[in-house]
């Protein structure tokens, strides 16, 4: 049996080293390292997957967000709403702009940010949500931009974990995550379903007003040469990276389904389990990539099944074990336990197993056997 690793970039690497090595090498070759035609071609072709007016590659999935944050002209003080169980850059960005975070509560059933809290949350100074596709699924697009239309309130997607996963809506339609609310921000850091081999993001929109701000803004808010208009940030995808993601873009589909057979076989082996929440798989939309496969462990030691795992040489991991209002950085008075049951028993039961595109069956069966022979 393979190597069993948490994300195994090297497996999928050997498959396309030939395209991407080419793709890098033009750019070498051209020494157009940055702001070349790589990372241009690259913008178009997201474009055109996402069926969004506008993709703007930036250095990183924080500062996508941030940058999302600057664009929308967000003024110290506003208040945005955002989800206690995510990876804490979603909440740091609001912070380090001077806004204020309110942190609320997630659905227990798809980890995403719960609408019902949303509504709680509203103040008059409430100006954005930042909903988050958590663990690779779609959080529910539909209600939280009815919510966000009544309010008057901004929508910036946190699609870091969910690129490609498609949100389906009453009427049948279905729009790609990522580009449902007014702006959308995404991370290419090499593990996420799309990764590049360094750092990398995108913002994208639908609003030609908002894409033109934003792109003055990733470079240091110039709009014509050596005019700056608005305080901006330098914040690029380079060249090399834009040709990875060139290479890899024509791969997300399959990547994402090879994730979730993976997820569909583990599922299998877990089903009607007494101690085991398995994530569930919707076969109508694809809203589920699963950036990660993540379980619920209930009246069961999480902890000991996580060591048993780990001593038989299977990596697992705790996404989150603390929630962003239990945080230092992140504490307020205004936080009261009683508010956040979910994250609260969230932090305690999930674990994650190995989810990468090169899961093979023996892997897989090795993995579910030996979590199954911990649970018995
Ligand atoms: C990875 C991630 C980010 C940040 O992306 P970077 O490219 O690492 O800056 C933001 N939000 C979520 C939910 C993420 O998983």
């Amino acid at each position: 049996m393979r190597k069993l690793q948490m994300v195994d970039l090297k497996s999928q690497y050997d498959k396309i080293k030939s395209t991407v090595d080419a793709s890098i090498q033009e750019v070498l070759d051209t020494t157009t390292y940055i702001n070349g035609p790589k990372v241009h071609e690259f913008q178009k072709n997201l474009e055109e997957y996402l069926g969004v007016k506008h993709v703007i590659p930036c250095a990183n999935g924080t500062d996508a967000l941030q940058i999302a944050m600057m664009g929308l002209g967000l003024q110290p003080g506003d208040e945005v709403i955002t989800a206690d169980f995510t990876f804490a850059a979603t909440v740091e960005v609001i912070a380090l702009l001077q806004l204020t975070p309110v942190l609320v509560d997630v659905d227990m059933v798809n980890m995403n940010i719960s609408i019902e809290a949303i509504k709680k949350a509203i103040t008059p100074k409430t100006k954005a949500i930042v909903p988050v596709h958590l663990f690779g699924r779609a959080a529910n697009m539909e209600a939280i931009m009815r919510i966000a239309e009544e309010h008057n309130l901004y929508v910036i997607e946190d699609n870091a974990q969910a690129i490609g996963a498609n949100c389906r809506f009453s009427d049948g339609t279905k729009k790609k995550a990522g580009t449902i609310g007014h702006v959308g921000a995404t991370s290419f850091f090499p593990s996420k379903n799309l990764g590049c081999y360094g750092d990398g993001g995108a913002i994208f929109t639908n609003d030609d007003t908002l894409a033109h701000t934003i792109r003055g803004i990733v470079n240091h808010g110039m709009y014509v040469r050596y005019h700056h208009d608005v305080v901006g940030v330098n914040s690029r995808l380079d060249s090399i990276q834009a040709a990875v993601l060139n290479a890899k873009l024509p791969l997300l589909d399959s990547y994402n389904a090879a994730r979730q057979n993976a997820a569909r076989s583990y599922s299998k082996a877990f089903e009607g389990h007494k101690n085991i929440i398995a994530p569930s798989i919707c076969d109508i939309c694809d809203c589920h990539v699963f950036h990660q496969y993540t379980l619920r462990i209930i009246d069961a030691d999480r902890n000991a099944l996580m060591d048993h795992l780990q001593s038989k040489g299977i990596p697992c991991a705790i996404y989150y074990p603390i929630p962003l209002h239990s945080q230092k950085a992140y504490a307020d008075v205004r936080y009261k336990e009683e508010d956040f049951p979910v994250t609260n028993q969230l932090v305690k039961e999930v674990i994650s197993l190995p989810m990468h595109t090169e899961l093979d069956d023996e892997q897989i069966k090795f993995i579910t056997d030996s979590v199954l022979e911990f649970l018995n």
